[in-house]
């Protein structure tokens, strides 16, 4: 079905980044093979980025961002990401501009946007978000990092684990338990801490070996003793979580439609393959039954992308329901999951080797049902918003 998300000026972009995932990800200038093998992604490939124009496009123009309000340009750049086969180095740009990002316009004053958004715009200045503890997950307002206040500081202590750009951010926005603990403060005793790269007592843990998305920087971050200044608190003490569940519909919708992009991409790879590939004297793609097999894939894409492409416009007009969100992010990542698995088989034996996009897009695919809240939350929201 043709798309009518899109406009000329979105095409254009994709155009040019696509141009620049060919040359400063994959060829030229890019090894993405080696990043998956080091397990990072060079930090100068996000100041490339951010040269291009592809960092932190909402970002004002006084701060060197094209100040365009608009998701779509997001949803292009995890897009694209996908159908290059890069969803490690995707996984942290759309970090970086999806779910980052908007902290730092929503929530900063005057100075702390002069302190942060030119960088981020240039890459120069990498972001993480630093949610879940080695004890929590799922139950965000269990997290026990505590920031103490101390004067003009705040003294935080604890851990977090699993934190996406962990190793190359600069700026990392922390979760902490500036209020009482106890029960009935779980809630509002959250706030949210910038903690930048070189403060003393911040330390980065390993970068965690993953099954998949291996050239993204996952690690643990360990805060001891921390002396973080009053001037980087975002937004007000005390409404962290309140700030956590707004943006939360966002980082979920850049997952489900960067789901349904790799889905695609499966499809199209897969596509070609059988075209070619030979089994009993025919093209394995003229069995009947690997017809059926890509008929049920792509019928599934083409369905759920008219779901996500609503729901980005629905992002854009503000209003995205955390429900409708939480729909989008269960039902497109275990299509994700399903459709690579089914294309993969259609590859025999060569699916399961990583020199083939596809093997990778399945080891890539299996994070995206766990995190940015687990499918099992997500159905608990849905649920809840039926008054169950
Ligand atoms: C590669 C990767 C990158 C990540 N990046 C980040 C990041 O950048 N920042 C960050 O803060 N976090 C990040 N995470 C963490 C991620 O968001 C969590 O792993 C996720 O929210 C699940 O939490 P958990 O691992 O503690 O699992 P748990 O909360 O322990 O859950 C375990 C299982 O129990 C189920 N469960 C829990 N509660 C319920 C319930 N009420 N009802 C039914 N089932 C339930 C869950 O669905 C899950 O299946 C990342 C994780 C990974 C693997």
């Amino acid at each position: 079905m043709r798309r009518t998300l899109y406009e000329d000026v979105h095409e254009d972009f994709r155009a040019s980044f696509r141009t620049f995932l060919e040359r400063e990800v994959l060829g030229e200038e890019g090894r993405y093979g080696e990043w998956e093998r080091d397990g990072i992604v060079p930090r100068e490939v996000f100041a490339r980025a951010g040269q291009g124009g592809f960092l932190a496009m909402a970002a004002p123009e006084e701060h060197g961002g094209a100040g365009a309000e608009d998701f779509r340009f997001n949803l292009v750049i995890g897009e694209e990401c996908q159908r290059a086969a890069v969803g490690g180095f995707g996984l942290g740009i759309t970090l970086h501009n999806d779910i980052s990002l908007p902290y730092f316009m929503s929530y900063c004053d005057q100075a702390q946007r002069e302190r942060w958004l030119g960088g981020i715009v240039r890459g120069e200045l990498i972001t993480a978000i630093a949610m879940t503890e080695p004890g929590i997950g799922s139950d965000l307002a269990g997290m026990s990092t505590s920031a103490r206040r101390d004067g003009d500081h705040y003294v935080v202590n604890g851990t977090k684990t699993f934190i996406t750009n962990g190793i190359n951010a600069d700026l990392v926005i922390t979760a902490v338990r500036t209020g009482v603990g106890g029960h009935q403060d779980r809630h509002r005793g959250i706030s949210l801490l910038i903690l930048e790269r070189g403060m003393e007592g911040f330390e980065r843990g390993r970068n965690l070996e993953k099954i998949g998305q291996h050239s993204q920087d996952t690690a643990e971050l360990s805060f001891s003793d921390v002396r973080v200044p009053v001037e980087n608190l975002l937004g007000e003490e005390g409404k962290g979580f309140h700030y956590l569940v707004s943006n939360l519909p966002q980082e979920r919708l850049s997952i489900a439609a960067s789901a349904v992009a790799a889905a695609e991409a499966a499809l199209g790879w897969t596509l070609e393959y059988v075209r070619e590939r030979k089994a009993f004297g025919q093209a394995i793609g003229s069995f009947q039954a690997s017809r059926f097999t890509l008929a049920e894939v792509r019928s599934e894409v083409e369905v759920a992308r008219v779901y996500i492409d609503r729901c980005a416009q629905a992002l854009n007009a503000g209003e995205l329901t955390s429900e409708d969100a939480a729909m989008a992010k269960w039902w497109c990542t275990e299509l994700q999951g399903r459709a690579i698995d089914r294309c993969l088989q259609l590859f025999g034996g060569y699916g399961y080797m990583l020199e083939y996009p596809i093997a990778r897009a399945f080891a890539d695919a299996r994070v995206t049902r766990i995190y940015g809240g687990a499918n099992e939350i997500m159905k608990e929201i849905v649920g809840r918003s039926m008054g169950l």
